[in-house]
């Protein structure tokens, strides 16, 4: 539904856009995410993500277009939607003179909620054990993890983070996934969940939106983008050139990669062979070469303008 914002979804944006001084860092965005989600927001550093999700926290004005959550237009709704909205942008702000218990302690108070809710997310951040620890002890994981904890205090229906494994080694990143992982399953809570690396995110993901210089390249199911992975056939064979018209003719897309004919989507290797044959050239390799959704990725959002 391209273009129209509908019910039915628990965020969505219709044509949003961001212009800093005549440059479009966002360009009619159409985001959809489902309720129960996680959704992953890819790109590569400056591709946009970053702008887009201060928009959905109220933290910067869009140019253009709109933004719908739970529901309700954000510029009538500011506050409401805000309320059950937890976020983590950037680095976690926290007081490293303070224990993690004491950080939380504070937020709650301005919160005015009771102390349970502490109890509850330490648990579910898995800081329990840590908890009367001063902050700046902290590795960088447990600090990230108490940035969420501060996000979750107030039980928002909706979680947003910008690229909360920054900086993370790989068991820290391991931790933030398998937390995240948790929160749709036990709290019925969404996530948007931003990142430049999509084997960080694809293991948790649930559907991915893929931006890259301001425009969604792509938005769905892991399982939509992983259809759209198909192989590539390698073709090695005496006159290359010859073979690459002899394609061509048949309307089968081929191009040369180091002396080797190279067709994507193209799973009748038998037909292609038969057809080079036929025209008297040889084949001395044939192979299927599956990619895998990294390379997708890197093929999205790689600068190449066939795909914007
Ligand atoms: P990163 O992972 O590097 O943060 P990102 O996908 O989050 O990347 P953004 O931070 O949203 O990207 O930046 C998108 C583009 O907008 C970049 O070219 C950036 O330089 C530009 N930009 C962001 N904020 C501003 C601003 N306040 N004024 C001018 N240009 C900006």
């Amino acid at each position: 539904m391209k273009g129209s914002v509908t019910l039915g979804f628990l965020l969505e944006t219709n044509n949003l856009t961001k212009e800093f001084k005549g440059y479009k860092a966002v360009q009619n965005v159409n985001l959809q995410i489902e309720e129960g989600a996680v959704y992953g927001f890819l790109g590569p550093n400056g591709a946009g993500k970053t702008t887009t999700i201060r928009m959905l926290l109220g933290l910067m004005r869009p140019t253009e277009g709109e933004i719908k959550i739970f529901g309700k237009d954000m510029k009538k709704n500011k506050i409401d939607i805000l309320k059950k909205i937890g976020s983590l942008v950037e680095s976690p702000s926290y007081y490293g003179h303070l224990t993690g218990y004491e950080n939380l302690e504070v937020t709650r108070k301005l919160l005015g909620l009771s102390k349970s809710h502490i109890v509850r997310v330490l648990k579910i951040v898995k800081l329990d054990d840590v908890a009367h620890r001063l902050v700046k002890k902290y590795s960088l994981g447990m600090k990230q993890r108490l940035g969420i904890a501060l996000a979750l205090l107030h039980r928002p229906a909706l979680l947003i983070l910008d690229e909360p494994t920054n900086g993370l080694d790989p068991s820290g990143i391991h931790e933030i996934r398998e937390l995240i992982q948790r929160l749709p399953k036990e709290f019925g809570m969404t996530v948007l969940i931003s990142s430049h690396n999509l084997s960080e995110i694809e293991l948790i993901a649930t559907h991915v939106g893929i931006i890259r210089k301001g425009k969604l390249l792509f938005q769905g199911t892991i399982g939509e983008l992983q259809a759209r992975n198909q192989p590539i056939l390698k073709i090695e064979t005496n006159y290359p050139e010859k073979v690459l018209e002899v394609l061509n003719s048949e309307n089968i897309a081929a191009y040369l990669v180091e002396n080797m004919i190279e067709t994507k989507g193209h799973e009748n290797a038998a037909f292609i062979n038969k057809k080079i044959v036929e025209a008297g050239y040889d084949v001395s390799q044939l192979c299927l070469h599956p990619r895998s959704l990294e390379d997708i990725f890197l093929e999205l959002t790689e600068e190449k303008e066939t795909y914007s």
